[in-house]
């Protein structure tokens, strides 16, 4: 090509899951099941009656009113976009860019940094303790001397699957003038919910939590995710957005979801049943883990590598995700909590390789 790229994105190794054709799949934290046949019907009457020859509803006025009575706060606090991925992008084209910076605590989802990169906007990183904490006083030193516009956090966190304590989230939030991003991708499996925090924060303007339909929700196919914050920062990524970005199909997505909340709500809570089986099996086997307030599990076996595992794994059908070139992750696997039966094949697999 005659035209270089862009320097500065000469280095991105881009994101890739390695996705491999195999029958058990526990790589990407997808839910195991597809929505409900409820939903797939009224779907389908959905795009009937879609009048798809005219553009979306510009401001998801529909979509943000469902999400804003699902947490309780105003439609203009909710900002919808194609999946959290592109929640994250719009808030660092808004708040971030050339000269500016975010702060991430490693090791955490891979996609604040990359997207922050791909934004031109400095990468600042702290480290996780072992325990996967992230230590006040470091956060406290970063924030004064870096002043990020944008600090992340992950709640439960994305490797690791430990919720940030709250002690943490209110102590970075009153520390930073920035905006503090909190992903709070499987907030639904967790016993804390950051939305309900920030009702109680008198410096909540700075706070902003992101959800999406890609997990509890099973639609991780359809791309919706959406922020809930300050007004002024919805107008500020709703200035970066591409015209008509979120299609009348991934709103009537969404909003057909609403109304099958409760289904959807009676399955995290099977994932989460199964994610504590899937636990106390672990601790049988010589594996050192961590616990889990997510639909996954980490953790690193003893008697092999993490890749030899990976592999013997994959010879049973059954991918992981392998994180052993992460920052902080050295020897670990990441396993999505799947069906039933394929968390049995999966410690039966797991077990048999130990045993060899
Ligand atoms: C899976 C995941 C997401 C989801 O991204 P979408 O773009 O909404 O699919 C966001 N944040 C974290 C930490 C995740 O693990």
């Amino acid at each position: 090509m005659s035209v270089p790229l862009r320097p500065d994105l000469v280095e991105l190794s881009g994101y890739h899951s390695p996705q491999v054709d195999v029958e058990v799949r526990l790589n990407t934290n997808e839910a195991p099941l597809g929505p409900p046949d409820s939903w797939t019907r009224e779907m389908q009457a959905a795009i009937a009656g879609g009048d798809l020859n005219r553009y979306p509803d510009r401001s998801a006025t529909e979509l943000r009113s469902g999400l804003a009575r699902l947490h309780g706060v105003e439609p203009e606090q909710i900002f919808c976009a194609n999946g959290s991925n592109e929640v994250i992008q719009s808030l660092l084209l808004a708040y971030g860019g050339p000269g500016r910076r975010a702060l991430v605590f490693e090791p955490t989802y891979t996609m604040h940094r990359h997207i922050a990169m791909i934004t031109s906007t400095d990468v600042v990183t702290g480290r996780r303790d072992e325990g996967f904490e992230i230590d006040l006083p470091e956060a406290r030193s970063l924030i004064e001397e870096f002043s990020p516009e944008i600090t992340f956090l992950c709640s439960p966190n994305n490797p690791t699957g430990i919720s940030e304590t709250t002690e943490i989230v209110k102590a970075v939030v009153a520390q930073t003038s920035g905006l503090v991003v909190l992903d709070e991708a499987y907030g639904e499996f967790a016993s804390r919910n950051n939305i309900e925090l920030r009702k109680s924060l008198a410096d909540a303007e700075r706070l902003v939590v992101l959800r999406t339909f890609s997990k509890k929700w099973a639609m991780a196919g359809c791309r919706l995710g959406y922020l809930v914050g300050d007004a002024e920062v919805v107008r500020g990524c709703e200035l970066v957005a591409l015209p008509y970005h979120l299609s009348s199909l991934t709103q009537m997505a969404g909003l057909v979801a609403l109304r099958h909340e409760p289904e959807m709500l009676e399955r995290s809570q099977m994932i989460v049943g199964e994610r504590n089986k899937l636990a106390r099996a672990l601790e049988d086997l010589p594996v050192d883990t961590w616990p889990s307030d997510a639909n996954f599990l980490l953790l690193r076996p003893r008697w092999a590598s993490a890749h030899q595992v990976w592999e013997e794994l994959l010879k049973e059908s059954i991918l992981v995700r392998d994180c052993s070139t992460w920052p902080g992750l050295s020897g670990c696997l990441r396993v999505t909590v799947g069906t039933v039966q394929e968390n049995e094949r999966f410690i039966a697999a797991l077990s048999a390789s130990a045993r060899r």
